[in-house]
Parts: C-alpha cells; sequence; structure tokens
C-alpha cells in the first residue's frame, strides 16, 4: 500500500528536525521537494544520499499526475518543503487531496511550524486561535482585515518583513492602535526577537528598526 509521508524540516535552527523525520528520510524510496537545492542541503548535512525530486508551488497543479504516478509505484514517499510543515502556507494541500481520492495513505510528522511557536509566545489565549496565513498583497486585503477586526480568538499571520510596517499600519487603521499585537522575528535563529505591545507601539518600533528576516504578527482577540 503506497503511503505519502509529510515531513516538517527545521525553520531555521537544523536542531529542530526530529528523530523521526531523519529515520524517515533516511528510509523512505522517494522524496519530493519544494525546492530541491534547499533540500538536497539539508540532506546533506544529515549524511543522507537521495535523489529529490520537484514539486514546486507554480506547477502544483501540473505536477499532480506526474507525482501520484510516482507515489503509486513506491512504498513510501516523503514531501518536504523549504522550511517548516508542508501545506502550511507552503505546497501539500493538493497532492494530500489528490492522494486520498487515489486511496494513498497520509501521514504527516508532527515537527517544525512557524505559527504555533509565534503564538504561544504572544502570551495570548492560545486555546483557540485562527490562522489566516499570508493576507492577499491587494485585491481582497482590506476585506479580510475587516473580518480579522471582528475576531474574537487570537489571529496568526505571516508576512513579509519590507510589509510588515504597512500591515501594522493597517491593524491600527481597522482595529484601532490600542490593539494587542505580538510580532515573532527570526524564530530559532540567532536574531529571534519578540515585540509586544499595542498596534501602534510595534508599528513605531519598527519604523525606527527597518526588520529583516522571517515574521509573524500575532494579533489579539477583539474583547467581547
Ligand atoms: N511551512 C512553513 C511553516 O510551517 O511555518 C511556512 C512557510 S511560508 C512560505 C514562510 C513564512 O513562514 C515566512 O514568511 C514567515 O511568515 C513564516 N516563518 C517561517 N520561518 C520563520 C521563522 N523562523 N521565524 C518567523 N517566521 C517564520
Amino acid at each position: 500500500m503506497p503511503k505519502l509521508i509529510l515531513v516538517p524540516t527545521p525553520i531555521g535552527n537544523l536542531e529542530d528536525i526530529t528523530l523521526r523525520a531523519i529515520r524517515i528520510l533516511e528510509e523512505t524510496e522517494l522524496i519530493f521537494a519544494e525546492d530541491t537545492r534547499v533540500t538536497k542541503k539539508l540532506l546533506n548535512h544529515l549524511n543522507i544520499q537521495k535523489t529529490v525530486y520537484p514539486f514546486h508551488a507554480h506547477n502544483e497543479h501540473k505536477a499532480l499526475s506526474v507525482a501520484l504516478d510516482r507515489i503509486k509505484t513506491n512504498t513510501t514517499t516523503v514531501l518536504v518543503s523549504d522550511a517548516g510543515t508542508p501545506g502550511i502556507s507552503d505546497p501539500g494541500f493538493l497532492l494530500v487531496r489528490a492522494c486520498l481520492e487515489e486511496g494513498i495513505d497520509i501521514e504527516c510528522l508532527p515537527g517544525p511550524v512557524a505559527l504555533i511557536p509565534a503564538l504561544v509566545a504572544s502570551g495570548f489565549p492560545c486555546d483557540k486561535f485562527v490562522f489566516e496565513g499570508f493576507l492577499p498583497h491587494k485585491k481582497g486585503r482590506q476585506t479580510r482585515l475587516k473580518i480579522i477586526a471582528e475576531e474574537t480568538r487570537t489571529v496568526v499571520l505571516y508576512e513579509s518583513p519590507h510589509r510588515l510596517v504597512k500591515c501594522l499600519g493597517q491593524i491600527e487603521e481597522f482595529m484601532g492602535g490600542e490593539r494587542k499585537v505580538c510580532v515573532a522575528r527570526e524564530i530559532s535563529k540567532m536574531f529571534e526577537e519578540y515585540k509586544r505591545g499595542t498596534a501602534a507601539e510595534v508599528k513605531a518600533y519598527y519604523e525606527a528598526h527597518p526588520p529583516k528576516g522571517e515574521i509573524v504578527i500575532v494579533i489579539e482577540g477583539k474583547h467581547e
């Protein structure tokens, strides 16, 4: 019975790969990766020699039938993305759905993902939360922000560093400058940083200190 296993990979610190992830990468017959160069670097670091096939975001639809044919002729296939958990703001969902439609087993190992450490360290309630991924850049962005403004659960967003100040400005505009936020930057890396405060305070900080690296924004839910 063929099986697809989604294997999360480190989001910064290479020590965050699990023992099970390493064993599965060693044992699997086939690896699909978002970017084969990125995955080969990780495999080299782990001393694993394997052929890695591309499974890109921009050809996810086209790549499906080729991938499915390969998955069916192997016992286990692994899908990895560049960092974190495949399918979370990364390619993966379409392949999982297509495999399930074909009766192929799916497993996803627990492992690195950026949204969970950001949420838990934010200090906002994490018993219930909403993950919005990346907001649309233009069309539909304001609509999402208006919906998020009314959300009573904690909201988690992914954002690029060059759009962080703009995004915090929009949180101020749509939710008020007093809405509390936490910006988690470079989680598990050398320059890891958490900035907590009101949207206005955190925006002022990043206007004065233009951010680099990878960013998660956590927004406190609207008080009921
Ligand atoms: N699949 C990944 C995951 O499981 O979190 C997410 C991939 S998405 C293409 C990349 C985004 O995730 C970044 O722009 C950033 O918002 C967030 N991210 C990834 N690594 C991060 C890190 N070390 N610190 C903060 N945010 C990170």
